[in-house]
């Protein structure tokens, strides 16, 4: 091979490196598509495994009354702002871990009437700012403190263990969704206009 045979074959090498990133680059718009539906499927990453299984009594929205209620007995009347993930019955006297549903700094970790432990994380989901509610929580089991950072899928803890740690309801998670970045723990709200302050997890 002379010299003018190799200088050919550089540049062929070249022309067909410069191809590849043309064509790479034409096809942005179907990468950019990708990426957005592997952010819709990671916005709704599981806060429990197993979890579209838990989801058997109270959905988000649905409304509630002591006489209606699926769980029984009920003490709240109003919209569920929530979903809330069931244990399994072989799960009653186990440690059952559950994780961060985005990643984002803790907020509140306390107990609150009605909960139990809660811990409140701050996320963006769908470049919104949100804040996220874990009820009936087992305080001494999460480690990180108000400040520090869960990444989305780390395990939070586990949840409490009734009737202490979770003021006396099933041992189950309630998982709640407020839109914006001021905390609100409620539960249950009283009216359609004050549930659209809050996002249906399922939906995500
Ligand atoms: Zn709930």
């Amino acid at each position: 091979m002379n010299n003018i045979h190799k200088i050919a074959v550089v540049l062929l090498a070249i022309a067909a490196v410069v191809a590849f990133h043309f064509l790479s680059f034409k096809s942005s718009p179907d990468v950019q598509i990708s990426n957005a539906r592997i952010g819709a499927i990671r916005s709704r990453i599981a806060p429990m495994d197993k979890m579209d299984q838990r989801i058997t009594k109270k959905p988000f929205g649905i409304y509630i009354t002591p006489k209606t209620s699926p769980v029984q007995p009920e003490k709240f009347t109003g919209y569920h702002t929530g979903t809330d993930f069931e244990t399994f019955p072989e799960e009653a006297n186990a440690d059952v871990p559950f994780f961060a549903i985005c990643s984002g700094k803790i907020l509140q970790k306390r107990t609150a009437t009605g909960y139990g432990g809660v811990l409140v994380q701050s996320c963006t989901i769908n470049n919104e700012p949100v804040t996220i509610v874990y009820g009936h929580v087992s305080l001494k089991s999460i480690i990180k403190n108000i400040g520090e950072t869960f990444n989305q899928g780390e395990q939070i803890g586990f949840l409490g263990q009734p009737p202490a740690e979770t003021s006396g309801e099933r041992k189950h998670l309630h998982l709640g969704i407020h839109k914006g970045t001021a905390v609100d723990i409620k539960g249950y709200v009283q009216s359609q206009s004050e549930l659209s302050g809050w996002l249906d997890f399922q939906k995500l």
